[in-house]
């Protein structure tokens, strides 16, 4: 834990200031001398934001700084989900080395905190997951990482599974994640009891990726709701994706976003460019806790993507359709205080008292900072400065 006087920055694209950090909290905003001994950066009148969230990736999958990953498949998702399995030791996926390249990176772009999901399936046993484990503890005094135990082959259809998340939740895992229950699994309700049955055991919150559209996602989002009713689970459950809030039916989204708000069910988009995603205005409206995720970047699923928060603003607004300076200010929020309120990150924020991790942006005002999307001049970490001009201090492997 730190001290520093960051000089004149801009908190939100506000009035300049200093920001005064005692022992990685942020102490006082307003004018200061530095005092003997304390580190101190002069942030240019830069705009100030709280850490960058990605909060929905996948630590594990990268590709990045390996040889270029030649993709000639056509991009099915149970097609894509079993060649990663069946291939990834042989292309050279280690599961550490890719997400501290990964996590190294958002760090460097600004991001504070991580929710990775990490596969999880008879294959691979919970290698996969100690492999991020080793990048958690490596990057500790960097980035944040939270792990969900991710059954990204099934539950239903892979035999053995339940007991692996079982066993990754018992030594630390702190979310349970979930997949496609009818899509991927052929059988919701089997899942669904499961994976309800498992978070209540272990006490843990669940993230549920639902790439099901259309009116297959809204009964699987209805079976999700009884779940949530029956469990006293309200405000421990995510859906990530959640393509089915995407649909060309105005009234029944309506209906299910109700719901949603209802339930306190956060919802997790990346913006995918490809299909239909949720309003990101529309659940704003609705008071839905909603972050933003960067999902699996240059990986065997696809070439898109790189590890930046702000780059994933930018596509979450364009596909959402966002141009006034409010919606894009908006957009930010989602990749910022929006996924540290799925996340529940305690002391985020720039007010005295949170924990200091923030990062600087270049930029009038922050819609102009989302469109720019310009290398972050410096990025603090617990009162310590983790990245500077897009760089962070430590190497990747
Ligand atoms: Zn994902």
């Amino acid at each position: 834990m730190h001290d520093l006087l960051l000089r004149n920055a801009r908190p939100m694209a506000g009035e300049s200031c200093d920001i005064l950090i005692r022992h990685g909290k942020i102490a006082g905003l307003g004018s200061y001398r530095p005092e003997d001994g304390m580190a101190v950066e002069d942030g240019n009148g830069a705009i100030v934001v709280p850490g960058l969230i990605d909060a929905h990736t996948h630590l594990d999958k990268t590709t990045w700084g390996m040889p270029w990953h030649v993709n000639d498949r056509p991009a099915i998702l149970q097609g894509r989900i079993d060649f990663e399995r069946e291939n990834r030791q042989e292309i050279g996926i280690d599961a550490h080395r890719q997400s501290m390249r990964h996590a190294i990176g958002l760090a460097a772009n600004g991001a504070s905190h991580i929710r990775s999901h990490v596969d999880i399936d008879t294959r691979h046993g919970l290698s996969l997951v100690e492999g991020v484990w080793r990048t958690r503890d490596a990057l500790r005094d960097i980035i944040d990482i939270e792990i969900v135990a991710f059954p990204q082959s099934g539950v239903m259809v892979m035999p053995g599974t339940v007991d692996l998340l079982d066993e990754a939740l018992r030594q630390g895992c702190e979310v349970l994640g979930g997949i496609d229950p009818c899509g991927i699994d052929r059988d919701p309700k089997g899942q669904l009891d499961i994976l309800f049955a498992l978070a209540v055991r272990h006490g843990v919150p669940i993230d549920i990726h639902l790439h099901e559209a259309a009116d297959l996602g809204a009964f699987t989002m209805e079976l999700i709701f009884e779940r949530i009713r029956a469990n006293g689970m309200e405000g421990k459950v995510a859906i990530s994706h959640a393509f089915a809030l995407g649909m060309n039916d105005y009234v029944r989204v309506g209906k299910l976003i109700e719901e949603i708000a209802r339930l306190d069910v956060a919802i997790l988009t990346t913006g995918a460019p490809s299909v239909n995603v949720p309003s990101i205005m529309r659940l704003k409206e609705a008071g839905v806790r909603v972050g933003g995720g960067c999902d699996g970047i240059r990986d065997t699923w696809g070439p898109w993507g790189q590890p930046d928060m702000l780059d994933r603003a930018k596509v979450i607004g364009m596909k959402n359709g966002l141009r006034t300076d409010q919606e894009l200010a908006h957009v930010l929020n989602v990749v910022s205080k929006g996924g540290a309120d799925v996340m529940r990150i305690d002391g985020y924020g720039l007010d005295v008292g949170c924990n200091a991790d923030f990062t600087l942006l270049t930029g009038e005002t922050l819609a102009h900072a989302v469109v720019d999307t310009a290398p972050r001049p410096l990025v603090v970490k617990n009162g310590r400065v983790v990245a500077r001009k897009g760089k962070a201090i430590v190497e990747m492997p």
